[in-house]
């Protein structure tokens, strides 16, 4: 087994995974949607059952999960932590506080 220095990348990845997960079942949660009606989409028509779920959350809910979504997508892609901007990786500190984050600080004050 080769030493690491710091926390392992997978420990960091299954925690921030944790973080993600919660936030997503919070936000369902408090909108009163469950995850299967938020992933239960209609092979008819791909676009009504989110839809219509979607429908019924705030702009605000939406734009987070939609957030928290695509990070969960980028941890199962491996590419979790890389700043879509400029491609350099976010630093740990900045994710643990803001898990959903796809941009480094840099990239994020610019798109301000
Ligand atoms: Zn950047």
């Amino acid at each position: 087994m080769s030493k690491t220095i710091g926390t392992p990348r997978i420990t960091v990845l299954a925690a921030r995974r944790a973080q993600l997960e919660a936030e997503r079942d919070h936000l369902l949660d408090q909108a009163g949607v469950s995850l299967d009606e938020l992933v239960d989409v209609d092979p008819e028509d791909p676009t009504r059952g989110r839809d219509a779920v979607s429908a019924s959350l705030s702009a605000l809910t939406r734009t987070t999960l939609a957030e928290v979504t695509a990070a969960l997508a980028r941890i199962d892609a491996d590419t979790y932590g890389r700043c879509e901007g400029c491609g350099t990786s976010i630093p740990d500190e900045r994710l643990e506080i803001m898990p959903a984050a796809a941009l480094c600080v840099a990239c994020q004050q610019r798109s301000e």
